[in-house]
């Protein structure tokens, strides 16, 4: 980090800024410009408040040098990171497909739907329990229940299940679930995600409606200083001025988040588009980019479903959009599930 002094900085701000940096641990290098003097600090600067320094008499502005998110940077960790998920794993290079109903309704939806997505090749299986609607009298999900039937569904297909905690209070209820998930609306609930810092079940974060890429990490790096690595990074779309879409996929994510992060990452291009028709072209795209998971809606009876049944494909085309990620992965020497 350098921080850029102002032309008539006060010998003795500067002494009271650079003896706040050394109680830090942070030690600073003075350079004597012809135009402008800099300091240049040596040391964990990831826990230095940006605004609190340009607050102080002698700044004139900051520039961090370093990227601020530490535990989930390639940088510091070259190797992709591995996440067991009961007897499967994702990050190894082959391919996740997470698919099911936004919603779990009943127990027949559920079950019914989880059989046909096996069937076409889904390696894990999604349900929202707990949904976060835009409005208080929508469908709010069957809770505790929902996470129950997801169980069932699991003990009939063996698929591992991944479902959406929206309060950390409910984290006792999510036991037995194998992923859980932060929806868009909560990557930046910073008590929730502490709470899953402390817990050992893989994570599936997902990016903010509104949400820069480096907040995503920073969010991550929540959860991890925990103490919990088991991250998967997951891109949903963002809100742009395009109205023909729900949201835009920022393909151009995938790639740039692996650069950056050895973390698993995942698309969603159901929510990201909220239209049927373009979640086939956006998962092949995902998979040539680099995802490591898909999570696509599937819902029996889409025309009945309590949400979002306007984007969730059906048994027979999810089927079809499978086939096609199958040979675009097979294209690409990787394969689907472990
Ligand atoms: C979901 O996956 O059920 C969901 C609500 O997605 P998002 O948080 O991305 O809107
Ligand atoms: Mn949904």
């Amino acid at each position: 980090m350098v921080i850029i002094l102002k032309k008539d900085a006060q010998a003795e701000s500067i002494r009271r800024l650079e003896e706040s940096l050394k109680v830090k641990g942070i030690s600073a290098n003075h350079i004597e410009g012809a135009n402008q003097n800099i300091i240049g600090l040596v040391g964990d600067t990831s826990g230095i408040d940006v605004e609190n320094l340009l607050a102080q008499d002698c700044v004139e502005n900051v520039r961090r040098v370093q990227e601020p998110f530490k535990k989930s940077n390639r940088k510091f960790h070259p190797d992709d990171t591995v996440i067991p998920v009961r007897n499967t794993v994702i990050g190894n290079g082959s391919l996740q497909v997470i698919a099911g109903p936004c919603s779990v309704e009943s127990e027949e939806q559920i079950i019914t739907t989880a059989i046909a997505c096996k069937e076409a090749g889904a390696t894990m299986l999604r349900g929202g329990a707990f949904k976060p609607r835009t409005s208080p009298y929508s469908f709010q999900g069957l809770g505790g229940e929902g996470i129950k039937l997801l169980v069932k569904a699991r003990e009939e297909t063996g698929l591992p299940i991944v479902t959406e905690i929206m309060n950390g209070a409910d984290l006792d209820l999510f036991a037995d679930v194998d992923v859980i998930q932060v929806g868009a609306r909560n990557m930046q609930n910073f008590e929730l995600l502490k709470a899953l810092g402390k817990c050992d079940k893989p994570i599936l974060l997902k990016r903010g409606l509104a949400n820069t890429m480096e907040e995503l990490l920073m969010s991550a790096e929540y959860i991890m200083a925990g103490g919990n690595m088991k991250v998967i990074l997951c891109e949903r779309g963002i809100r742009t001025f395009e109205t023909m879409t729900r949201n835009t996929l920022d393909i151009s994510a995938v790639p740039l988040l692996k650069e950056k992060s050895h973390l698993p990452i995942c698309v969603d291009p159901s929510h990201a588009t909220g239209i049927v028709s373009l979640i086939e072209p956006l998962s092949l795209a995902s998979v040539v980019a680099g995802a490591d998971a898909l999570e696509i809606e599937v819902h029996n009876d889409p025309k009945s479903a309590l949400s979002d049944g306007g984007q969730q494909l059906t048994p027979a085309k999810f089927a079809e959009v499978m086939a096609k990620i199958k040979d675009i992965a097979a294209y690409l020497g990787r394969h689907l599930g472990k």
